[in-house]
Parts: structure tokens; C-alpha cells; sequence
């Protein structure tokens, strides 16, 4: 999977195109997924097009407003498909929970928008290949990680030297910490694209970032 980063400029999350490198040359190969477009619709969509790509699946890593604020008009766009978490599904209807209040806007995703409920361990595919979903709550009750080859898409689970907050609505510090345990005990090194902040890589955090140390962790 090849990873398109849209690092963002103001205060909204990334948001990343990803294209299967499954190398077939069959329709599929034309086909991208975006992560999180939390603005900006129409530069992630010319981004798409101008790489000859185009969006079937936009891929929710929770519903914080951030993340999630430019689906309408990315969905008007493309006629793409939503997918997240289930336990996010609410947030996405619900201002009281995507927190778009903390920028004065009530944002919902429209009704009509065809969303697909995920559970852990399911599969969405992309292009020739398929992402699969690692369920870690804690910053939200429906975060979750998404696993294609050594590339993971964390979202605000966890970041460069950091993890999300677990002070909003619907946050947990006991499930964030079995989250945190489950990436950190995961075999093999991956590269991590997280929702704020730069790319890094699993093997790094577990050397330097304090939130996957036993101290933090309890164990
Ligand atoms: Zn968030």
C-alpha cells in the first residue's frame, strides 16, 4: 500500500490517500481509499485525480470533527462509500460527540451517505489489497488502528512521542492503555501514519515514546 500524506495547515487532522501496490491491472488499480478528510474536499479529491486515482472508500480513524468534516462534500465529489468503527457510528450524527462545537459548527454527516459499521479484525478493501481493522479505544469508544502490510493508520491512538487525549466524551484511560499494549506488543515494525503529527514507525515509539513504557502502562 503506497501512502499519500495531505499534511494539513491549519487545525484540522491529516489526511492520507492510500493506493494499492498490489500491482494488478485490472480496474481496481485506479482505486484509492482517503483517511480522515477533516477539510478540504476538493483539494483531497484533485489531489486523487491528479495522481489518475479515484476515491471509492473514504476510512474514518474515529469521528471527531477534525477527522471527519469534509465527508459530505467528499461524498458529493466521488460517490464514495464511508467506513468506521462502530462504536464511533453515533458521533457522526451527533455535534455533542464529534465536538464540532469547539469550533462553533454543528456538523453531521449527511443522511444519505452510505457508512459502513466495522468491528475488529474486518477487512475494507482498497484497490487489490485490504486494510484491517485493529479496534483500540480509548480516545474515542470507536478508534481504531488499520493494518495493510508494515503500513498502520492510527489515528489519535497514538502518535510521534504521544497519544491521543482520553478527556472527551466518550474517552477512557484503562481502554486507551489496553490499546497502547496491543500496538506495542504487535510482532514485526510498521510504518505509522497518525492523525496529527509526522510519520513514524512502531519500533521507534516503543523505544522513545513514554505512553508504551511498562511505567505508563503498569506492564
Ligand atoms: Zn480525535
Amino acid at each position: 500500500m503506497r501512502i499519500i500524506p495531505l499534511y494539513p495547515a491549519y487545525h484540522e487532522a491529516n489526511c492520507y490517500i492510500a493506493v494499492s501496490t498490489c500491482g494488478c491491472r485490472s480496474a481496481c488499480a485506479n482505486e484509492c481509499a482517503v483517511f480522515d478528510p477533516g477539510a478540504d474536499a476538493e483539494r483531497i479529491f484533485n489531489r486523487a485525480k491528479n495522481n489518475g486515482l479515484e476515491i471509492k472508500s473514504i476510512i474514518l480513524t474515529h469521528a471527531h470533527f477534525d477527522h471527519i468534516m469534509a465527508v459530505n462534500e467528499l461524498v458529493a465529489l466521488t460517490g464514495a462509500e464511508v467506513y468506521i468503527h462502530k462504536g464511533d457510528l453515533q458521533a457522526l450524527y451527533e455535534p455533542s460527540l464529534n465536538l464540532s462545537g469547539l469550533i462553533g459548527s454543528s456538523y453531521t454527516v449527511n443522511a444519505d451517505v452510505k457508512v459502513n459499521a466495522l468491528s475488529d479484525k474486518d477487512q475494507v478493501k482498497v484497490g487489490g489489497e485490504y486494510f484491517t481493522v485493529i479496534s483500540t479505544p480509548g480516545h474515542t469508544p470507536g478508534s481504531a488502528c488499520f493494518v495493510c502490510g508494515d503500513v498502520m493508520i492510527t489515528g489519535d491512538t497514538l502518535f510521534g512521542s504521544n497519544i491521543g487525549r482520553t478527556d472527551f466524551p466518550g474517552g477512557d484511560i484503562s481502554q486507551m492503555k489496553e490499546s497502547l499494549r496491543l500496538l506495542r506488543d504487535t510482532e514485526g515494525d510498521y510504518t505509522l501514519y497518525s492523525g496529527h503529527g509526522g510519520e513514524t514507525t512502531l519500533s521507534r515509539e516503543r523505544q522513545h515514546n513514554y505512553y508504551l513504557f511498562p511505567q505508563f502502562l503498569g506492564k
